[in-house]
């Protein structure tokens, strides 16, 4: 029988992975349907509100938790990031596939809400390429660069509870391998 909800997909990744330009050329390239979240983190320069991120005070995104408008929510190096719930159930009904890009404990709580979830883990090909991916962006301080290199070591026991791994060593076949791994997975839900 077929199966007529969209298919829940969450990205995550070590920061400094290349999410934000595989999640824009999945968005440009293949229309796909991705979330955005709220953030209590300050906008970058590139960024703009309702764009890359619904950017909220610390009392909005309160707010938000207690009037139960996020499906998850988690703190990730000192700011709040959060999934706004009623536009991922409206498109999922519609029977549309949403993509959120979500650090992993975020992942594991919508994985607890939505069994058939896939989760998808995003890597560079080495720890190395990890930092100087990091330190070249130019987008955050030392400080910043370290702590989120941290929280990458702290992440990689986690790995494993993702449904696959997926290298980022070149930007075009990572997102082919990703575009393929949903198609692969969309079919799956259909025969159920
Ligand atoms: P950044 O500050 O680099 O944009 O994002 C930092 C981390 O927050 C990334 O790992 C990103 O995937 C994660 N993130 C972004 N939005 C959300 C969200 O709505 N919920 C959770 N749990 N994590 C998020």
């Amino acid at each position: 029988m077929k199966n007529k909800k969209g298919l829940l997909i969450i990205i995550s990744g070590f920061s400094g992975s290349g999410k934000g330009t595989i999640i824009k050329k999945l968005i440009e390239d293949y229309n796909y349907c991705v979330s955005i979240s709220a953030t209590t983190r300050q906008p970058r320069d590139y960024e703009e509100h309702g764009r890359e991120y619904f950017f909220s005070s610390k009392d909005e995104f309160l707010n938000m938790i207690n009037n139960n408008e996020l499906i998850e929510w988690a703190e990730y190096c000192n700011n709040y990031y959060g999934t706004p719930k009623k536009y991922v159930e409206e498109k999922l009904q519609e029977g549309q596939d949403v993509i959120l890009e979500i650090e992993m404990e975020g992942a594991l709580l919508v994985k607890e809400k939505h069994p058939d979830a896939v989760l998808i883990f995003i890597t560079p090909p080495t720890i190395d390429e990890l930092k100087s991916r990091l330190i070249g962006r130019g987008t955050e301080s030392e400080e910043v660069i370290n702590l989120r290199l941290n929280k990458s070591f702290e992440e990689a026991d986690v790995i494993e509870k993702y449904d696959y791994l997926i290298i980022n060593d070149d930007l075009d076949t990572c997102v082919k391998d990703i575009t393929t791994t949903i198609n692969m997975e969309r079919n799956k839900a259909a025969r159920n």
